[in-house]
């Protein structure tokens, strides 16, 4: 262990508590990498999707709405966009006015549940503050919420059931699992508690046996619960939000914050919510911003769009068998 490390931990007063498995590193942390995974699924999605087409005779499509111009959303369609043309999925952008009626949203996301090409439908949070999100986000068919927002699919998560899960919450979990690190029974502590992150990822690491606290905007002293963490995963959208003096050495982290801020240079750089200079000699592993988290949430998704197409087109083939129209 570094000085670095019991120095901070004798100023904090904090138990040392390393996750089992994960070497304590000498030159850094050891970076938790989402990339060369993402990069992995995507291979087996392009293999996957080439046989999805040649045996129902079409690409699916990904429906991305986006309503109004917004510059960080606009990045991450871009990204989601380039992902699908990457493994054969057809894209397509709904764009729409920021004025727009939540009727006529509402019209629109049911013309996409309604059109068998369209697989899967994601809606690019956050909407413009008249239009109710509840309204938005119950007109989606569960069947093609891949992004796992519908009250169905989130009942099913809190139930265990197998639905589709929030890809940016599932891949906070999978990067721990496929990095090796063991998540039963640890002190897993997760900051956030949004519907489409923290609530979902804390529900993923109990099912995976965690010990889990769910820290959140009205926590008070949230160093004195971070500090007891073995695992910990940030998803708060505030850049430094956690410092070094807020860890015990050993800590895993998952930084799922983007934040784009302003350089010393004055160009703007991505940033996780975890000051990652004062983290890093204290942590045994972290996830990168950005390279950790963000890739591999878009080749998860794309996991949901094959599993939606698929489900879809067999049911549509059963329904065929026995002579009922597409549209019954
Ligand atoms: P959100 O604004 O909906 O929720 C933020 C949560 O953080 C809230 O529950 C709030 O209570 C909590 N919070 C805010 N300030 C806090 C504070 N000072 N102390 C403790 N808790 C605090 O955001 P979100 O949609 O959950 O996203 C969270 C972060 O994850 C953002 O930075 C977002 O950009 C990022 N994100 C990343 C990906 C990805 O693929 N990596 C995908 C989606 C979102």
């Amino acid at each position: 262990m570094s000085g670095g490390r019991e120095a901070t931990a004798t100023a904090t007063g904090a138990t040392p508590g390393p996750a089992d498995g994960v070497a304590t590193a000498t030159e850094g942390p050891r970076l938790l990498a989402g990339s060369p995974i993402a990069a992995q699924i995507r291979a087996g999605l392009t293999t996957d999707f080439a046989a999805f087409k040649e045996r129902w005779g079409y690409a699916p499509t990904l429906a991305v709405v986006m309503v109004g111009a917004n510059a960080p959303s606009a990045v991450y369609l871009q990204q989601i966009l380039r992902t699908c043309e990457k493994v054969g999925v057809k894209g397509r952008l709904v764009e729409i006015g920021s004025d727009v009626t939540a009727d006529a949203l509402c019209n629109e996301i049911e013309r996409l549940n309604g059109d068998p090409a369209v697989a899967g439908i994601i809606v690019q949070m956050p909407l413009p503050a008249h239009i109710p999100l509840h309204t938005v986000i119950d007109s989606i068919d569960p069947a093609k919420d891949i992004d796992g927002i519908h009250p169905r699919n989130a009942g099913l998560l809190s139930l265990g059931y197998d639905g589709f899960l929030p890809a940016t919450a599932q891949a906070a979990v999978e990067i721990l699992k496929r990095s090796g690190i063991e998540i039963a029974g640890k002190r897993v502590v997760v900051v956030g508690r949004s519907n489409v992150v923290g609530k979902p990822a804390a529900l993923l690491l109990l099912r995976e046996h965690g010990t889990v606290s769910i820290l959140h905007s009205k926590t008070r002293d949230l160093g004195q619960y971070t500090r007891d963490a073995e695992i910990l995963v940030v998803a708060a959208g505030r850049p430094g939000l956690v410092t070094g003096e807020m860890l015990s050495p050993g800590v895993v982290v998952v930084d799922v914050g983007i934040n784009v801020v302003a350089g010393v240079d004055g160009a703007e750089r991505l940033v996780g919510d975890v000051d990652f200079e004062s983290a890093k000699d204290i942590v045994s592993a972290i996830t990168p911003v950005p390279g950790g988290v963000g890739p591999l949430t878009n080749a998860l998704l794309l996991t949901h769009l094959m599993r939606a197409a698929t489900n879809q087109a067999e049911s549509r083939a059963a329904r065929a068998k026995v002579g009922v129209g597409h549209d019954a």
